[in-house]
C-alpha cells in the first residue's frame, strides 16, 4: 500500500478487512435487500456507515485520506455488497440549514429519502436549464438527459441558470426539485453497460420555493464542482482497487498451469505485458495517494483531483483490457468477474467529467489560472 500511513489509518484498514472477510464474504454475490440490509447494520456497528457522514447529523467524517484508503480496499474486494457499506453522504446538500436541512439533508442521511444529480444537458437543448425568479419562486424550465437513479428517486439537485423576469442573467444555482412535482416529466429511463440505470427529465414550468436553492443564488456552479471533486477521489479509489483486483486474479492465473505445458507466467511476452500493469497501477495508485493528502491539507486541489479521475480511471481501463486479453477468452464469458468489471470501468471515463474535457481544465487551471502541481 502507498507508503506511511498514519497508525490510526492502518488501523481502520486492518477491522476493514476483517470487516469484508467476516461480514461480506460470507453473503457471497447476493445483492438483494436483505443482504444490503445486513452489511447496512454490521457497518453501522462497526463504524464504517457514519465515515461518510457530517458531524452535525451525528457521523464522523473521515479524511480524504481514509476515505481513499479504504474504498480502494473495498474496491479491490470486488464484492458488490461493499456497496452499503458507506452511509449516504451529504453530496451537493452539504452545509444546507432550514427547510433543505430538515426536510431533505436529514432524511438522505438517515436513508429516509435519496436524490438524485441533474448536470448533463441534452445536445439538443435549445438553452441550458433556467428558471425565472419571481416574487420568491422559481419556475423552472429546460432538460437533463443523464441522471442516475433519477426514476426513483425523491428529488433531484439541479444546475440551473436563474434570471429575473426581464431576463437578467442572477447566476446558476443548485436547486432542489421534488420529483413528483407538476410539470417535471420522465422522458425516457436507460440502463448503461455497468449496469446502472438513469433517465433523461424535463421540466416544463416547474414550480419551486426560492428556499429550495442549495446555498446562495450565484454559488450553483461551485457547489456542483465542489461535489464532483469528492465524487471525483472516489471514482479514483475505486479505479485503483479494480486495478489491484486484476492484478491478484491475472497474478493466480499466470501461475496457474496452462495447455501449453508450463504456465503463461513463465513466457516473457507475457511477463512484460504483466509488468506493464503493475508499473501503471503503481503510479496511479502514488498519485492517487498523493492527492489525498494534498485534499487534506486543505489546499486548493481541484487541478490535481481532476488528474487523478482522468489517469486513475484510465489506467483501470487499460489494466481490465489487458487482464482480460493475458485470461483469454473465457473472460469474456457472461458471469465471469472479468467481463463485469469490463463493463463497469468504462464508465469511469465519463462519469464527473469526460477525460478530455479535464485534459482542458487541467491545462486552463494552469495556462489561466496559474494552479496546478506536478
Ligand atoms: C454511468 C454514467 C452515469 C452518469 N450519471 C450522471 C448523473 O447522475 N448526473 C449527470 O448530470 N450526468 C451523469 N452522467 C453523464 C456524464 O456526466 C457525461 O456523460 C459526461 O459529463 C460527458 O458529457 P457528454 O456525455 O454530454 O459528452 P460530451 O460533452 O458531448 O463529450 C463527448 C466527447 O466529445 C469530446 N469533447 C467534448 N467537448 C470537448 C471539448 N471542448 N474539447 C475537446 N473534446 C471535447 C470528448 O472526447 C468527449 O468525451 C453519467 C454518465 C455515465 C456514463
Amino acid at each position: 500500500m502507498p507508503e506511511n500511513l498514519p497508525e490510526e489509518i492502518l488501523r481502520v484498514r486492518e477491522s476493514a478487512e476483517q470487516f469484508i472477510d467476516q461480514t461480506i464474504r460470507p453473503l457471497g454475490d447476493a445483492d438483494d435487500a436483505k443482504a444490503a440490509s445486513q452489511v447496512r447494520e454490521a457497518s453501522k456497528e462497526a463504524g464504517f456507515f457514519f465515515k461518510t457522514q457530517p458531524v452535525e447529523s451525528g457521523g464522523h467524517p473521515a479524511s480524504a485520506l481514509e476515505l481513499t484508503v479504504l474504498r480502494e480496499l473495498f474496491a479491490h474486494a470486488n464484492l458488490p455488497l461493499t456497496r452499503h457499506v458507506f452511509g449516504p453522504g451529504p453530496g451537493v446538500l452539504h452545509a444546507v440549514e432550514g427547510k433543505l436541512k430538515d426536510e431533505y439533508l436529514a432524511p438522505v442521511l438517515a436513508g429516509e429519502k435519496r436524490g438524485a444529480f441533474g448536470f448533463t444537458e441534452p445536445d439538443s437543448a435549445p438553452r441550458p436549464t433556467w428558471a425565472v425568479l419571481n416574487n420568491g419562486r422559481l419556475t423552472i424550465h429546460g432538460q437533463k438527459s443523464y441522471v442516475t437513479g433519477g426514476a426513483t428517486a425523491d428529488f433531484v439537485s439541479a444546475l440551473v441558470n436563474v434570471e429575473d423576469p426581464e431576463g437578467a442573467k442572477l447566476g446558476t444555482a443548485m436547486i432542489v426539485i421534488d420529483r413528483l412535482s407538476d410539470g417535471l416529466s420522465i422522458e425516457r429511463e436507460f440502463s448503461s453497460l455497468d449496469g446502472s440505470s438513469h433517465v433523461a427529465m424535463r421540466f416544463d414550468n416547474v414550480i419551486v420555493a426560492e428556499d429550495h436553492i442549495i446555498g446562495k443564488l450565484g454559488e450553483g456552479l461551485p457547489r456542483a464542482l465542489t461535489n464532483i471533486g469528492n465524487v471525483r477521489m472516489m471514482v479514483s479509489a475505486q479505479a485503483t482497487g479494480m486495478c489491484l483486483w486484476v492484478l491478484d486474479y491475472i497474478e493466480g492465473h499466470l501461475k496457474a498451469p496452462h495447455r501449453s505445458g508450463s504456465p503463461l507466467g513463465d513466457r516473457e511476452g507475457v511477463r512484460l505485458r504483466y509488468a506493464d500493469m503493475r508499473m501503471a497501477t503503481f503510479a496511479a495508485r502514488s498519485m492517487l495517494y498523493r492527492t489525498a493528502r494534498l485534499v487534506d491539507s486543505g489546499e486548493n486541489s481541484v487541478n490535481e483531483t481532476a488528474m487523478t479521475k482522468v489517469f486513475t480511471s484510465e489506467t483501470a481501463g487499460n489494466v481490465v483490457d489487458m487482464g482480460v486479453q493475458l485470461f483469454g477468452g473465457q473472460a469474456l464469458v457472461d458471469g465471469h468477474p472479468l467481463a463485469k468489471l469490463y463493463r463497469e470501468v468504462r464508465a469511469l471515463r465519463f462519469v464527473e467529467g469526460a477525460s478530455d474535457l479535464l485534459r482542458l481544465n487541467v491545462a486552463k487551471g494552469r495556462l489561466e489560472l496559474g494552479k496546478g502541481s506536478v
